[in-house]
């Protein structure tokens, strides 16, 4: 176990993160940031970001994210690698890494995000920016005049679905059911949404197009009798719900019963402050994750002061 004690540890490098190490690097508290697996968080998986304030003509989501990173670097903030399987709570907290390493730190930042679910398509990752899409707030107005289709049938898939009314001419829900889980009133308002054509029983089973030339429709197929049909879309977007990356601090912090962290800002363990999407399953934008990061990173700084620790 190494012997330095971390005035701040972050852990995760998405939007929240970043802007907690940038607060605290800011205020001299010399914070490190583990990177997690996926340095950047879900931004660096969008395209262009227009709704962030500030950016007149918007920006790559994995610019922006570089430069809040280096904006922290400015200010001394320290990268490393490494994913967190467990924190053992205590003055200091112990943090413990995949690799076997052990860290100590006296405030912990958790900004460790949400993972979009992906339906496991060979090569869907390839077309993130060149058809596919997590996220129709951030991508819908790419698709303006354009035909798209959804999969999922809860709540995010018809929300998603509706906004892309705004844009699209069409937007095709496909669900693997001949039933949705959404709530009723959603399920109402997209019934009575003429531009949403429903294809019950159905899942995705491939791509047609290229990453290179955008995507130009998909392969469903019918789960009841495997018929096949192609549909014609340039857009894709995967509403299949988000998992919380909250395992490490499975009873540590509270959790609700999707697995996202039922604490404030500033937790119930002293020392421990959490911010962005690992608690919030609402609005999940980056400029609320950055808020969150603000706030967790202030909080950390008062009670670093207050215990005579900063
Ligand atoms: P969800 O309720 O878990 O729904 C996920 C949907 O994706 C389900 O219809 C599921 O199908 C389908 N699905 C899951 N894995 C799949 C796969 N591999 N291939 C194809 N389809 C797959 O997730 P969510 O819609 O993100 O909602 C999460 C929570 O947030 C819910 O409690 C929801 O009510 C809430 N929420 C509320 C609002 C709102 O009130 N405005 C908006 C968004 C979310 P099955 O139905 O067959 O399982």
């Amino acid at each position: 176990m190494s012997e330095q004690v971390e005035k701040v540890l972050v852990i995760g490098s998405g939007i929240a993160g970043l802007t907690a190490a940038i607060y605290t690097a800011r205020a001299n508290l010399d914070p490190l940031v583990l990177e997690g697996d996926e340095p950047g968080g879900q931004l660096s998986l969008t395209s262009e970001v227009e709704n962030y304030p500030g950016f007149i003509e918007g920006i790559n989501g994995f610019d922006l994210v570089q430069n809040m990173r280096q904006q922290a670097e400015r200010f001394g903030a320290r990268y490393e690698g490494g994913r967190v399987v467990r924190i053992e709570p205590g003055l200091p907290h112990t943090v413990v890494l995949d690799d076997g390493r052990s860290l100590q730190a006296h405030a912990v930042i958790v900004a460790t995000g949400a993972t979009a679910r992906w339906p496991g398509l060979a090569g869907e990752r390839d077309y993130i920016g060149h058809g596919v899409s997590t996220c129709a707030t951030c991508d819908g107005a790419f698709y303006r005049g354009l035909k798209v289709a959804v999969i999922g049938g809860g709540d995010s898939a018809l929300e998603e679905a509706l906004f892309l009314t705004r844009f699209a001419s069409e937007v095709h829900l496909v669900h693997r059911r001949d039933t949705l889980r959404a709530s009723k009133i959603m399920q109402q308002r997209a019934f009575d949404e003429p531009k949403i054509k429903f294809h019950w029983n159905a899942a995705v089973a491939g791509f047609v197009g290229t990453p290179e030339e955008g995507l130009r429709g998909l392969q469903l197929t019918d789960v009841k009798t495997g018929a096949q049909e192609q549909l014609d879309v340039d857009g894709l977007f995967i509403a299949i719900g988000h998992v919380p990356n909250t395992q490490f601090v499975q009873g540590v912090l509270d959790l609700d019963e999707q697995g996202y962290l039922k604490e404030g800002v500033v937790t119930h363990v002293a020392g421990i402050f959490a911010a962005g999407d690992v608690r919030d399953h609402v609005y999940r934008q980056a400029v609320t994750a950055a808020g969150m990061g603000c706030q967790a990173a202030l909080e950390a700084e008062r009670w670093l002061a207050a215990s005579a620790l900063g």
